[in-house]
């Protein structure tokens, strides 16, 4: 698979989920809405209902981004600007092209820009909970992976 085949796998992927979150949190709506007078007896299921749908809002707004991401990469490829750092102009190292195929940014670049790049509040709840370590989110933002 060549990098714009790799990009065009990677958009529908993230339309798929992204359909799937929007589905989940129809039905969370949908559920909240039918039951909204069964929880005044139930405040907790209420509270984690709750909990559920700002976990599955929060997901959805990093996959957008992603997608998003995944498009200017796209438009890039297209301009014959794809492979090519943002900041010093250097061609991005092919492994790490690999594992994160909508970076923009050379491992240098990205660990330079690391320091002013604000992170989702999703993700910081991620890594503090355990649930994130770098090496496991390198696809969401484009920035983590330094290691080629
Ligand atoms: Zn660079």
């Amino acid at each position: 698979m060549d990098s714009w085949q790799r990009l065009l796998a990677r958009k529908s992927e993230i339309e798929d989920m992204i359909r799937h979150k929007q589905d989940a949190l129809y039905s969370y709506q949908h559920l909240a809405n039918a039951e909204l007078s069964m929880y005044d007896e139930h405040p907790a299921d209420l509270a984690s209902e709750v909990y559920e749908r700002e976990k599955e809002q929060g997901l959805l707004e990093m996959l957008e981004y992603e997608l998003e991401k995944v498009n200017q990469s796209l438009e890039r490829h297209q301009e014959g600007r794809y492979g090519i750092c943002q900041i010093c102009g250097q061609a991005i190292e092919a492994a790490r092209l690999e594992a994160l195929v909508n970076t923009d940014l050379c491992a240098n670049c990205a660990k330079t820009h690391q320091l002013s790049f604000h992170r989702p509040v999703e993700e910081e709840a991620l890594i503090e909970s355990g649930l994130g370590v770098p090496a496991e989110r390198t696809d969401i933002s484009g920035h983590e992976f330094y290691d080629h």
